[in-house]
């Protein structure tokens, strides 16, 4: 029987056909070479947490649905870590990259747990009412610097105080401006002083602490107009529904920067501490510890103090000292 001729057509349908093969074959290659842990492993962070399941955005700001490695310990919120992916939105999580900052609040069993990693300020939220207390805006003042972050003072609800009253205010809190505390002055009401506040949290990792009442969920919602966009984006990405929103959600500002939010870390408050860590959380108080007579001075009424000749000199406010002392007395050594 003589060979069928191919015709032209035929010829050029089985050339396609190969190059279509060899391209798969290429593609897999390509895979298989990827599949090499040096070559797919990412950065990422960690913008939910939910159980085992974890929202990791890359680079280019995509959000994967990763699970993490056993033994690499417990990624929270605002943690880089080491990712491969697994499928076209899933990934896995290899390993944890060191936190430079955690928040931590201590668990049923006294263990201290941590909340969300990275952060770099705290913004302490107040308002004409509830009454502003500075016992409490001092706490979470020696929360940051036992943290190592910066700490912004932001008075909501300006629009409630009338010029005499906004006057005696910002004279009250000038005394936290004066050992380094910025203190901003804002509405979400009227939007004052929002720009100035943003132009503070851009390329910051923030959080927003405050008592109820002061605004914290107004003004989250006045620094992200996208906020419901972000959290559908997430729980679209990860397939784990809205409920995530509970859980600790770092959200990206659109002036640049992130802010870390959830109900469990707005309420984080300071911990019991010890004298030593105290007076490192006093951050006009801590440069002269070391320098009173006494070795265990409690700068209360020992002779030789330096940071009571520090309070006569005007460098310690003696309220300061008093909210120390107070806090000191509840210490644990
Ligand atoms: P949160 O408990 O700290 O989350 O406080 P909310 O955001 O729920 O606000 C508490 C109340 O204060 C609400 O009734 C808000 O409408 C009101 N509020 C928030 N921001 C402002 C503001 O800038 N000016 C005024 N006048 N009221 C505000
Ligand atoms: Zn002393």
């Amino acid at each position: 029987m003589p060979r069928r001729r191919l015709s032209e057509s035929q010829i050029k349908r089985i050339r396609k056909i190969q190059e279509r093969r060899r391209g798969r074959l290429d593609a897999r290659a390509q895979i298989a070479l990827s599949d090499d842990t040096e070559t797919s492993a990412r950065e990422g962070l960690v913008v939910v947490r939910h159980g085992a399941n974890l929202a990791v955005e890359d680079q280019s700001n995509r959000v994967f649905h990763c699970l993490s490695r056993q033994n690499i310990g417990h990624p929270v919120c605002g943690d880089r870590v080491v990712w491969q992916p697994t499928g076209s939105q899933q990934g896995v999580v290899t390993a944890l990259i060191d936190r430079r900052t955690v928040l931590s609040r201590p668990d049923y069993s006294g263990r201290e747990k941590p909340l969300a990693a990275n952060l770099s300020q705290l913004v302490v939220l107040l308002a004409p009412a509830p009454e502003p207390s500075e016992y409490l805006v001092d706490q979470y003042l020696v929360a940051a610097e036992l943290m190592g972050i910066k700490a912004i003072i932001a008075f909501n609800k300006a629009d409630l105080l009338d010029t005499d009253s906004l006057k005696g205010n910002r004279e009250r809190f000038s005394r936290y401006e004066d050992i380094g505390y910025p203190c901003v002055w804002i509405s979400t009401k009227d939007g004052l002083g929002l720009v100035t506040l943003s132009e503070k949290l851009a390329g910051e990792t923030s959080i927003l602490v405050g008592q109820s009442g002061v605004g914290k969920s107004s003004l989250v919602m006045a620094l992200l107009p996208d906020r419901h966009i972000q959290i559908g984006r997430l729980s679209k990405a990860t397939g784990l529904g809205r409920h995530t929103t509970s859980a600790a959600t770092c959200y990206r500002l659109p002036g640049g920067g992130h802010l870390i939010d959830s109900p469990g870390v707005r309420s984080f408050r300071l911990g019991a501490i010890g004298f030593s860590e105290l007076q490192m959380g006093f951050r006009e108080l801590a440069p002269l510890v070391g320098q009173c007579r006494f070795a265990d001075c409690r700068h209360d009424r020992e002779p030789g103090c330096a940071v009571k000749q520090a309070v006569i000199e005007g460098q310690i406010h003696p309220e300061r000292l008093a909210r120390f002392q107070h806090l000191a007395h509840g210490s644990r050594t």
